[in-house]
């Protein structure tokens, strides 16, 4: 009985993020289906994952290669479901990450790029990926910093593995919801200032930004993933 009242809630909550997502379109002129809703499932059982796919999620993100594997197992291939890696990724992991998820959100490095490429390359594959941007400049968080996206991509273009879509931050935490509309305003200026006839793989169509707290604002300001978890799959212990 618990387990039909807990499925009711994630199927409402879905509907409700989904709603919440084409009004927030709407209210600044976007199409809502240029907006993906990615559930992001840390900390959240198969059988609760399984509850949003039923109720029309699409796109599954986890944050650990270790915590993903067994949820992935389980939850089996499906017409048009797929796994975004979000979380920090450490080099020794890209092997067995790459052609597993079909987007990594979080490349927050050169090195960490080169070692995507190096493996997509050995595995036959072209790795989509994001680039990770530190957008508040905080000292507790990895990323490229705003200023030196540029020359990053200049030497990712020219990594014949990777295909990068584009642009993913967190912003700082804001006490409101709107505290961080600068910042996805700021992600989504960075990545038209980087659109360059010089660059050939790559092209900046993503703007991974918006969390449960913030992603009606992150849709008003372009987003075109967000990444919502405690308001599908309620609060988590962390
Ligand atoms: C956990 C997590 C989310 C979702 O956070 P909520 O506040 O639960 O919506 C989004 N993005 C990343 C990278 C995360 O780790």
């Amino acid at each position: 009985m618990a387990d039909v009242i807990q499925s009711d809630v994630i199927a409402r909550n879905v509907r409700t993020v989904l709603d919440n997502i084409r009004r927030a379109a709407q209210r600044v002129s976007r199409q809502p289906e240029t907006i993906r809703l990615l559930a992001a499932t840390k900390s959240v059982s198969a059988d609760r994952i399984l509850e949003a796919i039923q109720a029309g999620v699409r796109i599954l993100g986890e944050n650990r290669l270790q915590e993903a594997l067994p949820k992935i197992d389980a939850v089996g291939p499906r017409e048009g479901l797929s796994w975004h890696f979000i979380g920090r990724l450490q080099r020794r992991k890209v092997k067995a990450v790459v052609g597993l998820f079909g987007l990594i959100h979080s490349v927050d490095s050169l090195e960490l790029a080169a070692e995507i490429d190096r493996r997509a390359g050995e595995a036959g594959l072209r790795q989509a990926v994001l680039l990770e941007v530190n957008i508040g400049g905080e000292a507790s968080k990895t990323g490229f910093t705003p200023a030196g996206v540029a020359d990053a991509l200049a030497v990712i273009d020219r990594m014949p593995n990777l295909g990068v879509k584009g642009l993913m931050a967190i912003p700082p935490p804001t006490a409101e919801a709107e505290g961080a509309r600068p910042y996805f305003r700021r992600l989504r200026e960075l990545a038209r200032s980087l659109a360059s006839p010089t660059l050939h793989r790559v092209r900046l169509e993503e703007l991974s930004m918006g969390m449960s707290q913030d992603y009606e604002i992150a849709v008003e300001e372009g987003a075109t993933l967000v990444r919502v978890g405690s308001a599908i799959f309620g609060a988590r212990d962390d």
